[in-house]
């Protein structure tokens, strides 16, 4: 259901809602900072890659060849999963069975396929299956590809990690450099190589106030790097702002999603000349003071917030939307970067897509015929030969938009003919998405969302 008024929206530049959203009733909107207010350019993950190689080699004994694997950006999407005791990586659907699957740089072996994971339902308990869905994981999928290959490549015999310790000092190794600094230090030398400046980013914000909201900052970087990255988005970006923390009424660092919703950790009060936290627990959050950890129900007792009356604006499915749904009636806005390409796929794939649906469509008719006639003793070969030419065709189609998304898997919402897992927790979880938080201008304070699906079918087929 596109409105008029959303008619004059780019397409890519949409608010998509899934439960409706009155942006009137919103008192208080919150922000993560890293991937929803700050915009990551590809230069970060071709940091991350040659960081977590070269510490895998330093500080894990791996041998200096594995600083020759050539990291692909753009070959991971969001809402993998890496099988740690095969090596390998794959795509779901929403119901958990698996689609494409990957063994280093390759397709698997349609054989080993089959046997691994034909009707096989994966549990979300299984402890030697991750789901990736992070922006900054999308490098250690990449790696994890290469290294698998670099392995097993070398003569049986030799001394090497199993699938699941590489993919684990893969992990530990870029953990640690998130933990020590040495990423961000490198990230603060040169911000505008690393971070995208979006130059709606003020105005949007302000619309915001101007319409009564109280806007807050909740991020899990701590309180250096988010001054840091803030003054570079927002200082002297609007006349009526001095600087990056008058936009802001409340602003939390080092918030330790998602346990920030379910701890009982205090606020403590940052030194705006050093940035380094207080050991007081705060009695009361300031404008224009950095605060940090703090919880959720603090957050509500000493602001007055209710729940509902939040709308929450994140990346991370897990730490921003699905635990803040369901430990809260925070109402949440997905930021996924990613989409807007996506979005241009759609819209440049559309005719193929439509040829799609009417081949589906008269596939199942032409099943539905042979069904009928099978049940009379009928074997109708024209029929047979209609139906087998049909797959033929649906099946190169599919793969041909399949390629034109992700040569390697396809569209990150969609596997085969369902949802994909990531496309079903986005749909599950995220009341709005959006491709970047700047999307909101195009839109009132005071819009309300509908979503396409508060009817169900009966209703709409009166
Ligand atoms: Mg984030």
């Amino acid at each position: 259901m596109t409105t008029s008024f959303e008619a004059r929206v780019p397409y890519e530049r949409r608010i998509f809602c899934n439960r409706n959203l009155r942006l009137d009733r919103v008192r208080f909107i919150g922000f993560d900072m890293d991937y929803t207010l700050a915009l990551y350019h590809e230069a970060m993950e071709h940091l991350q890659a040659e960081s977590v190689l070269a510490r895998l080699v330093e500080t894990f004994g791996y041998p200096k060849a594995v600083l020759e694997a050539k990291y692909e950006p753009g070959f991971a999407i969001r809402g993998l999963a890496v099988d740690m005791e095969h090596g390998n990586i794959f795509k779901m659907d929403r119901h958990r069975f698996v689609g494409r699957v990957w063994h280093g740089t390759k397709p698997l072996d349609r054989d080993l396929r089959r046997d691994t994971y034909t009707n096989r339902k994966i549990s979300p308990a299984d402890p030697s299956i991750l789901m990736v869905d992070s922006l900054f994981s999308l490098p250690e999928i990449s790696l994890y590809g290469q290294l698998v290959d670099y392995f097993d490549s070398l003569p049986e015999g030799t001394d090497k990690p199993t699938y699941e310790r590489l993919w684990k000092d893969l992990r530990q190794a870029m953990d640690s450099l998130h933990r020590d600094g040495t990423l961000k230090a490198d990230l603060m030398e040169n911000i505008p190589k690393y971070i995208m400046k979006d130059d709606a980013l003020a105005e949007t914000l302000h619309r915001f106030r101007s319409a009564n909201k109280k806007l807050f900052l909740m991020t899990n970087s701590e309180p250096i790097y988010t001054e840091a990255v803030m003054s570079f988005l927002l200082d002297g970006a609007h006349a009526a702002y001095g600087n990056w923390r008058d936009y802001f009424d409340i602003i939390i660092t080092s918030s330790q999603k998602p346990s920030f919703f379910s701890s009982d950790d205090p606020f403590l009060e940052v030194d705006d000349e050093t940035l380094e936290p207080g050991t007081e627990p705060a009695t009361a959050l300031k404008r224009g003071t950095i605060y940090l950890g703090g919880n959720v129900a603090e957050l509500h007792r000493l602001t007055g917030m209710e729940g509902d009356d939040v709308l929450y604006v994140g990346d991370h499915i897990y730490g921003d939307i699905l635990r803040s749904k369901r430990s809260t009636s925070w109402r949440t806005a997905m930021v996924i970067q990613d989409m807007e390409k996506e979005l241009g796929q759609l819209h440049d794939m559309s005719a193929e897509i439509d040829q799609l649906n009417v081949l589906e469509e008269t596939r199942f008719q032409l099943e539905l015929e042979r069904a009928a006639q099978a049940l009379d003793g009928v074997r109708d070969k024209d029929l047979l030969q209609q139906i087998s030419g049909l797959n033929r065709q649906l099946s190169e189609l599919e793969a041909r938009i399949a390629h034109a998304f992700n040569p390697a898997w396809g569209p990150s919402f969609r596997d085969r003919g369902e949802l994909s897992a990531f496309g079903s927790q986005v749909e599950g979880y995220a009341c709005v998405y959006t491709g970047r938080v700047t999307n909101f201008r195009f839109y009132s304070p005071f819009w309300y969302f509908r979503s396409p699906r508060d009817r169900m079918a009966h209703e709409i087929r009166r």
